[in-house]
């Protein structure tokens, strides 16, 4: 059988970390096992869905490259077909009409509390051979409800979290149509799952409760039942329950802080699941290692130092005209100009090595676009008096010297040995100058790509002022 997955976000929000690492799943499962992967929109809470959540997880699953086969469907526009299937229902016995108000209905939970019962639905629309029916009361739109078995257990062995056994006697009658003929949410899905011939289930475990209803729909209506494997949540950095407090939980927040999509994907993948101790793989890799016995069914918490250290590691090997487009538009926004895209490459092999985030790169390589700020702790301690009459000695060299990299080191390497000085004492006092700071790489790398006219002209701010 072809194996067929979903990822099926209600668009309410943005895409969050842990839908992201559903969707993960449920397309490596189906890449893994050469089957196809359908996105589908659960947009029936009309009141909380938005077409702008439904563009952000658009946005987000394609910046994380989870592409899909099929899709994306949108329950919305399913609407014929799910009353088509709750008509066979009610034709075939299997689902009623219910007309208790809901007066009624709080005053039965009232009493079922009152006598220490759980509260539920207690039948009293639903037919039954030799029952006599209430006649129904005139100018009551009724809700249907289907006739969940009475008995028995329903029983399904979580591809996650192993065997899950709930006795029918917990359910009550669950309601698939409101009395306005609207659908109710787990109709919809059983309808989709089975119209889309999904095999497994890969989803958040906040649904582990659907699961049995759904079984018992899927039972009525004839449907081969899927796989369920459902997913623990995801824990904040603190333990707590994952939540905006922790700073980005949309995908596209990553994006936008700076992180590569190949490092959130790789990470979103050991978040609950393991292949020994890898920890770096490509998503070819995983696509090919990825099966659903290695989850652990406890609670993942996230890690933010290790999404950095492995978007640091993807940053080293990214390609330097992709890395050098994402900085562009960084520092644009920022409201800082390049214009030379050759230099700019440069500039971040030079830098790349430190960064732990897109931005963190952009940020240290604005200096070369404009003039920095100079840290003013920095150049007392670096350009002290003594060290004066050296740094204009130097000046004089560099306006006579052609600025590339060798050339630099030798009139610095000059300035040093001439003076018996060490190296730091010069090179301190020029990296502050020069990029406003004391640290940067190798001096005289940063000056080549400085250029100097520009260099000279920083040199000369501080050196007359
Ligand atoms: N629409 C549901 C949600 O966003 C998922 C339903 C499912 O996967 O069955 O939580």
């Amino acid at each position: 059988m072809t194996v067929r997955t979903r990822f099926a976000p209600s668009p309410t929000g943005f895409l969050h970390i842990g839908g992201a690492r559903t969707a993960l799943f449920s397309w490596a499962y189906a890449r893994k096992h050469a089957g196809q992967f359908v996105l589908r929109i659960e947009d029936t809470d009309v009141a909380r869905s938005t077409p702008e959540a439904v563009q952000a997880i658009l946005d987000g699953m394609s910046w994380l490259g989870l592409d899909w086969d099929e899709g994306p469907f949108y329950q919305m526009q399913r609407m014929d077909r799910y009353k088509e299937v709750i008509s066979k229902l009610l034709n075939e016995g299997k689902a009623y009409y219910c007309y208790s108000s809901k007066e009624e209905l709080d005053a039965l939970r009232e009493q079922q509390m009152i006598e220490g019962k759980k509260p539920r639905y207690d039948g009293r629309w639903r037919p039954e051979a030799g029952k006599e029916l209430p006649a129904p009361p005139a100018g009551v739109p009724p809700v249907i409800r289907f006739k969940n078995p009475l008995s028995g257990n329903v029983v399904w062995d979580d591809l996650v979290k192993g065997q899950i056994s709930i006795a029918n006697e917990e359910l009550d009658d669950l309601i698939i149509a409101r009395a306005d003929g609207t659908p109710t949410y787990n109709f919809c899905v059983v309808v989709d799952d089975w119209d889309m011939g999904i095999t497994q289930v890969i989803r958040g475990d906040d649904h582990v409760n659907n699961t049995p209803r759904q079984i018992n729909l899927l039972h009525a209506l004839g449907a081969t039942i899927p796989q369920y494997a459902h997913l623990s949540m995801i824990l904040g950095d603190d333990g707590q329950k994952l939540s905006k407090r922790h700073g980005a939980v949309s995908v596209m927040q990553y994006h936008e802080d700076g992180y590569l999509p190949e490092a959130v994907l790789n990470y979103l993948a050991r978040l609950g699941w393991s292949h020994g101790d890898d920890e770096i793989f490509s998503m070819a890799q995983f696509c090919e290692w990825f099966d659903l016995d290695h989850i652990t069914p406890s609670a993942a918490q996230f890690n933010t130092e290790k999404l950095n250290w492995l978007n640091a590691h993807y940053i080293k090997q990214a390609d330097l005209g992709r890395l050098a487009q994402e900085v562009t538009n960084r520092l644009a926004q920022a409201g800082v100009v390049v214009h030379d895209q050759v230099k700019l490459e440069g500039v971040i092999a030079l830098y790349r090595d430190r960064a732990n985030t897109l931005n963190q790169l952009a940020s240290s390589v604005a200096y070369f676009y404009q003039k920095p700020q100079v840290d003013a702790i920095a150049l007392e301690k670096h350009v002290t008096p003594e060290i004066l009459p050296v740094l204009n000695a130097l000046f004089d060299v560099l306006a006579h010297v052609e600025w590339t990299q060798e050339k630099l080191h030798e009139a610095i390497e000059h300035a040093v040995t001439s003076n018996g000085l060490k190296f730091p004492k010069v090179a301190m006092p020029l990296r502050v100058m020069l990029t406003g700071g004391a640290q940067s790489p190798s001096i005289d790398a940063v000056m080549a790509f400085l250029g100097k006219d520009e260099g000279l002209e920083r040199m000369q701010a501080i050196l007359n002022a």
